[in-house]
């Protein structure tokens, strides 16, 4: 069974919605670089602050920051128990950081899914996408809605809309992507762990393509 596993994408692939399914159906860990980020930013925390101008303009957070805030997630994580990350790498120093962090463990990654779609199709669905501030659940309007308008389907939070997802914000998070995220497809693919996943395709068979991919 596959239990290291990272997910890649561009913004709004749908990475969160497969991690989430990989982990109830597994039971390893989700962990969301953005989504700690973003709670650190509620804390307003020091890592908070230093990271909050860089996430509301839709830029990269220093990789000397990002690293501070992954490495107490690593000193954390049970890694022969496994991990579905989503987020961490986002560019080559990040991922190579990473390898050196699993090879001190003598551990390595299992496998990288990279979900794939066209950034138009994206832009659409982020433009319908809300989340839970109080739970970081996350709804899409009008493929996956909440039950109640507004309201979050588990813990009754009201759902908000992140201030990087306004269109600008996010074409600048896409270019990003292209620049700084797209190169660890091929370094993944070189260490042979690369797996493409149609982030086209309905809810349910995303989640059983990304699951067919840890078996
Ligand atoms: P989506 O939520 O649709 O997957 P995304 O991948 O662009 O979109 P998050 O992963 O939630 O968004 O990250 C939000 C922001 O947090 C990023 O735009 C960036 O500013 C910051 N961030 C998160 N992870 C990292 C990272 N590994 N390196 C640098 N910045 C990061
Ligand atoms: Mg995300």
């Amino acid at each position: 069974m596959k239990r290291r596993v990272i997910l890649l994408g561009p913004p709004g692939s749908g990475k969160g919605t497969v991690a989430a399914c990989l982990e109830k159906q597994f039971g390893w860990p989700h962990v969301s670089s953005g989504y700690l980020f973003r709670q650190e930013v509620g804390k307003n925390s020091p890592l908070g602050q230093l990271a909050k101008t860089f996430i509301e303009n839709g830029k990269l957070v220093p990789d000397e920051v990002v690293l501070q805030l992954m490495e107490h997630w690593w000193d954390g994580t049970d890694s022969a128990a496994g991990f579905i990350l989503d987020g961490f790498p986002r560019n080559v120093p990040q991922a190579m950081k990473l390898d050196s962090w699993l090879t001190a463990r003598g551990v390595a990654l299992d496998v990288v899914i990279c979900l794939k779609a066209p950034e138009n199709e994206i832009i659409r669905r982020v433009a319908g996408r809300r989340s839970c501030p109080r739970c970081g659940r996350v709804f899409q309007i009008p493929d996956m809605p909440p039950h109640t308008e507004g309201i979050c389907d588990d813990c009754g939070g009201e759902l908000t809309q992140r201030a990087d997802d306004r269109e600008s914000v996010l074409r600048e998070r896409f270019e990003i992507y292209r620049r700084e995220t797209e190169p660890l497809v091929n370094y993944y693919r070189h260490q042979g762990k690369l797996v493409l996943v149609d982030a086209m395709q309905p809810v349910d068979q995303r989640c059983a393509a990304a699951a067919d991919a840890l078996k």
